[in-house]
């Protein structure tokens, strides 16, 4: 018989399980916790995807019910992970779209600034291309002190992250590449 990981952590959860409520039945033996290592036992819709975080590309299962994200963990059967999460792919619930702590808004804290006030994406999307294009026209350099065709601006970085997917990353470098910027880095590297 064809065994997953999975099926075996279930069984051999249901194994001991068993074993420790006869422990707890026995005269002078200690109390037994029942051992469950998949806690998941709602019949919920639960599909696979990979963690957005970084490049291990570590499998996580995500269960939702109505429409609403209720649990994820990590996959038992990815070949990666084997069910483990890191700090990070642990907090994975954060990212939800649904998760009640997540803004939906734009905050905007002016320069010297102490509080946060309400934008518009539009206001913000704006704003953030009419700063990019000042910087760089101010900062643009064509040649360098030898005369040395370099058309690079040197007061832009850009600092991406490991939930972008390949497209947004490609269309970043593209980007960021036509405004010459050179400081382009990635979180991981950090
Ligand atoms: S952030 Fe953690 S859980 Fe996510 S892919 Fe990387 S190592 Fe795996």
């Amino acid at each position: 018989m064809k065994l997953s990981r999975r099926d075996f952590l279930k069984a051999s959860g249901a194994g001991l399980g068993g074993f420790a409520l006869l422990g707890a039945l026995k005269p002078g033996v200690a109390e037994a916790r029942p051992f469950n290592p998949l806690p998941l036992k709602k019949k919920v819709g639960e599909k696979t995807t990979i963690c957005p975080y970084d490049a291990s590309g570590c499998g996580f299962l995500v269960a939702a019910e109505n429409g609403k994200v209720v649990n994820i963990e990590g996959d038992p059967d990815h070949p990666i992970n084997l069910g483990a999460a890191c700090s990070k792919g642990a907090s994975l619930r954060q990212l939800s779209a649904d998760n009640p702590r997540r803004l939906h808004k734009v905050l905007y804290r002016r320069p010297g600034g102490a509080d946060w006030e309400e934008k518009s994406w539009d206001w913000a999307i704006n704003e953030i291309a009419r700063r990019i294009k000042k910087t760089r026209d101010a900062a643009f350099t064509a040649k360098d002190s030898q005369g040395r065709t370099v058309n690079r601006c040197e007061e832009i970085a850009n600092l991406g992250g490991s939930a972008l997917d390949n497209e947004e990353c490609y269309l970043l470098s593209k980007m960021n590449r036509a405004l010459g910027v050179v400081y382009l880095e990635h979180h991981a590297r950090i």
